[in-house]
């Protein structure tokens, strides 16, 4: 029996083809192959080969033609892609295809080759210059030959300005033998004109040390036994400031040690120019950087060298995940709570755990690091899924910032009694944004020529409810989570139970009218800033002022560096591996928003970005200070982030999901449906669900179906209905079946999102 039945991934679904025997040889599992579809030609992934087929053999109609000369998707990666298909509810075709750089699949780009120049046999090139010593016409001929004698080789650009020949001269010479050429690859390196200092390893702290060991251990022990060991994954929990970069620079190096290859992935390239460069100064050119500002021709050389083994690391954002290593050893996952490390389209995956189950199929040793481990990440070390190696204290044993609350209640009613004509523009904006304990400390760092970073949480943006007077904000019962705001409709939703009631004009715990709908913008923050702290060096950055992309967020980045702005405006943008060692304060402007955010993940959200914030500060030999501005100074959340205690917070927000079965109780399904009919879109969401009750079970919570908490996106209605549960995969089967296979009308578009990491 013949191996010549192949499985090709198309559209939602998979079809078989024949092998003809001329093809036999050159397609593999994880080849590209031209195939007759219909009345057209398509290209698809052939994720099996196999000897026996659904049909007849000889219904099946054969493969055209392979595309590309190797496969381009090793087996394991298949494998992978495979396994993503599946469990993030997709077809097979949308996930192949986040194996693969655009640039690679399609073939487009090619490697730009160039030529070298060399002197084929120098005796007759010399006898050739006596010869021609006075022929004037063979004058340019000549110098080249004299140039080329000198030099090995030379590219034609060199020849030419050296010896003043012409490209018509170098052709005459290749004509007549006395020169050869050979045609290279040249590759592209983005890095190419960056000075690199190369870094020598460090000797370790204690706790960086025993860390290290467990994530050797675990390499050596796969080595040995040659398959993967359980647990495989390493969560490496180091509070801000601990050197996790160490930990992981020196696991690498065991890794290359080991002959095997290393991925590190980074939350966003841009955002960590300071954490790629201390890769880059490790391990140098053994490094491939994946970066998002790459051209198609720069990534489909990295790719390649990866590909081709001429790099051993691999260094990049989300995507970097699926670089084609064939003896993978370590995957890193640095700042693991991050939530971009979640896709936004499908295949919605999630690149943390994509990457323990890449480190499974592939005996890798993966190494999990944050300083505020995700829930679920935590949950899986306390349960032995993972195993904990813990850094509790500072490079150094420098202090942790210490951290003050601001009550900006009393701060409001105590230091601006009744505003007077004269200063009131100065009260309005203070009491909105500034305290004035928060300004007075700012003050007193510019004046001492320290740096000072202020943050403002702008996902809090959303649409809540909120009294300016005692910092009620409307919540669900059902749920604590907050109400949404829904304008058209004038109501509050919840968006976990889809619990609704009219809006609120007073404040029902202090009946005050003050209530606000809206939130504030780090705009108005930096021009209050210019006023209230003149003749200040002041930056801004976030999304609107960064648009240059990461060539502008490193400008400012190097400026705040070398000490040339003394406040530094943002948003998330800067709380991420930022270490600057003269940043003496960090001022968090308010910590409610995105305390009350609609997501059951609000809570962890907000205690991640005070954590990472101010882990900014003091990262040198002069203390840290940390102010948090709230209107909830007595929220645990933020209580807990004051005294740095990740543990309690875990335990007390724990409470909550365990009641409610949130994760890492079990897993999150939430299924979307869109549409520019509201009602058809509506009975879709109802009749999906309908199909799906039969597949629940006891463990399965169901939300029922009900308005999107963004209820339209470009004119289009938007449902959803959600499952949790420890028992999923019946309901997963289910819905991914009815996703690609369905009879709905086409114009309700449906999808899941699979462990979602926000629900909008
Ligand atoms: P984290 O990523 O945990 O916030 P970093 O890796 O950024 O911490 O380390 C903070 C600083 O401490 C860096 O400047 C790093 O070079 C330095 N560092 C790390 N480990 C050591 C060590 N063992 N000895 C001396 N300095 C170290
Ligand atoms: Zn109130
Ligand atoms: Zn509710």
């Amino acid at each position: 029996m013949k191996n010549n039945i192949a499985r090709v991934a198309l559209l939602n679904s998979e079809y078989e083809y024949l092998i003809p025997d001329e093809l036999l040889h050159v397609v593999h599992e994880g080849s590209q192959v031209y195939i007759p579809f219909g009345k057209s030609k398509r290209r698809g992934h052939i994720v099996k080969i196999s000897n026996k087929s659904e049909f007849p053999v000889d219904q099946l109609k054969s493969i055209i033609e392979v595309y590309g000369k190797q496969a381009l998707i090793t087996p394991q990666l298949l494998k992978l892609g495979d396994w993503m298909a599946q469990y993030y509810c997709c077809s097979k075709e949308r996930a192949m295809r986040t194996l693969l750089p655009g640039s690679v699949r399609n073939g487009k780009v090619k490697h730009q080759r160039i030529s070298h120049y060399f002197i084929n046999d120098s005796k007759i090139a010399e006898e050739f210059l006596v010869k021609n010593k006075n022929n004037k016409n063979r004058h340019l001929q000549c110098e080249a030959l004299k140039v080329l004698l000198t030099h090995n080789e030379l590219v034609a650009n060199a020849l030419i300005s050296e010896s003043g020949c012409s490209t018509s001269t170098i052709k005459s010479l290749l004509k007549n033998d006395l020169i050869g050429e050979e045609k290279r690859v040249v590759q592209r390196d983005p890095f190419a004109n960056r000075e690199i200092i190369r870094t020598e390893k460090l000797a370790l702290m204690t706790e960086q040390q025993t860390a290290l060991q467990k994530i050797n251990q675990l390499q050596d022990e796969i080595l040995d036994k040659k398959k993967t060991v359980n647990p495989h994954t390493v969560l490496l929990f180091g509070v801000t400031g601990s050197g996790k970069t160490e930990v992981y620079l020196q696991a690498i190096d065991h890794c290359i040690n080991l002959n095997k290859e290393a991925i590190v992935l980074v939350p966003e390239i841009a955002l960590t120019p300071q954490t790629v460069s201390r890769f880059r100064a490790r391990f140098g050119d053994e490094i491939s950087v994946l970066h998002s500002g790459l051209s198609d021709g720069e990534r489909f050389d990295e790719w390649s060298k990866v590909s081709n083994g001429t790099v051993k690391i691999a260094v990049g954002a989300r995507s970097a995940l699926f670089a084609p290593f064939k003896n993978l050893g370590l995957i890193i996952v640095d700042e693991e709570h991050e939530g971009t490390y979640k896709q936004s389209e499908a295949p919605r995956y999630h690149a943390r755990d994509v990457a323990v189950m890449r480190g499974h199929l592939e005996n890798a040793v993966v190494v999990l690091g944050s300083a505020t481990p995700s829930f679920e990440s935590y949950n899986n070390a306390l349960n032995g899924k993972y195993v904990l190696a813990i850094l509790k204290q500072r490079v150094d044993d420098r202090a942790m910032p210490e951290v003050k609350i601001i009550d900006l209640r009393m701060d409001a009613a105590l230091n601006n009694p009744q505003p007077t004509k004269k200063d009131e523009e100065d009260v309005e904006f203070k009491s909105s944004f500034f305290s004035n304990m928060l300004i007075d400390a700012v003050r007193e760092k510019i004046h001492l020529g320290e740096q000072v970073i202020l943050f403002l949480n702008r996902r809090g943006f959303a649409r809540q409810m909120m009294c300016e007077q005692c910092g009620y904000v409307a919540m669900c019962p059902n749920c604590s989570i907050a109400y949404t705001y829904h304008k058209a409709y004038d109501t509050l939703c919840c968006h976990m139970c889809m619990d609704t009631i009219q809006a609120l004009d007073v404040c029902p715990d202090c009946q005050s009218k003050e209530v606000r709908y809206s939130g504030l913008g780090t705009e108005k923050v930096e021009e209050i800033a210019r006023k209230l702290f003149k003749g200040a060096r002041i930056a801004r950055m976030d999304s609107d002022t960064m648009r240059g992309g990461h060539k502008s967020y490193e400008a400012v980045l190097n400026k705040f560096s070398r000490g040339e702005i003394d406040v530094l405006i943002g948003t998330q943008m800067i709380a991420k591996g930022l270490h600057v060692e003269r940043v003496t304060l960090v001022g968090i402007l308010n910590a409610d928003h995105g305390l009350y955010i609609p997501d059951f993940r609000a809570g962890e959200r907000t205690f991640q970005l005070i954590t990472q914030v101010a882990g900014r500060a003091g990262r040198g030999d002069m203390e840290g200070e940390v102010l948090i501005q709230s209107h909830n100074p007595f929220n645990e959340t933020i209580q807990y982030a004051k005294k740095h205690d990740y543990v309690s917070f875990y335990e007390y927000d724990m409470e909550v999901r365990n009641l409610l079965s949130y994760p890492p109780n079990g897993h999150l399904i939430a299924v979307y449906f869109e549409g520019e009919d509201n009602d058809l879109v509506a009975n879709v969401a109802k009749d999906f669900a309908n199909t799906l009750q039969k597949y629940l079970n006891d463990s399965i919570t169901v939300s029922e179906v009900g308005v999107a908490p963004i209820e339209r996106i470009k004119k289009k209605f938007r449902y959803m209905t959600m499952y949790r549960g420890t028992k999923l995969k019946a309901v997963r089967g289910a819905i991914r079946h009815l996703i690609l296979h369905n009879n709905y009308p086409k114009k309700v578009h449906i999808y899941a999102d699979v462990d979602a990491v926000s629900l909008l």
